[in-house]
């Protein structure tokens, strides 16, 4: 993946450019419901600074931003009422993985049963 492009809608979104739904935010995340949601509850998760994707996430952030970044994603499924019911957690990387926007984001799906894993096999 290539660096980081300042100008990506998440980072809009951070800078206050774009109106978001917030549902969670601190001083390292931010947590918002997707534009087009894909189930009931759909919910974006992603880090304050400057990640690509998951790999660059996990390759550059420090352990503790890790930890806390996982910690929270689990909270606010949690405080979203998923935590019994069930939910989905999605991540995409890069072309293949079907990555839109290049800001690392974790998705949070649910409120309905979630089917098969992928829409097709092979
Ligand atoms: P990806 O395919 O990169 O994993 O997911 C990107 C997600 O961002 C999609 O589910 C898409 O609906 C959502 N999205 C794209 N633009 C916006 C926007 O301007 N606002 C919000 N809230 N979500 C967006």
């Amino acid at each position: 993946m290539t660096s980081y492009d300042k100008n990506n809608i998440f980072a809009k979104i951070l800078k206050g450019d774009i109106p978001a739904k917030t549902v969670f935010e601190d001083d390292q995340i931010l947590a918002f419901y997707d534009i087009a949601p894909k189930t009931p509850i759909h919910i974006l998760v992603i880090p304050k600074r400057q990640y690509t994707s998951f790999d660059d996430f996990c390759q550059t952030a420090s352990k503790a931003e890790i930890d806390h970044f996982f910690r929270t994603l689990r909270q606010i499924a949690k405080d979203a009422g998923l935590h019994t019911r069930g939910y989905r957690l999605i991540t995409n990387h890069g072309d293949e993985g079907g990555q839109e926007v290049p800001h690392f984001h974790f998705h949070i799906l649910g409120g309905k049963p979630m089917g098969p894993l992928v829409a097709s096999g092979g």
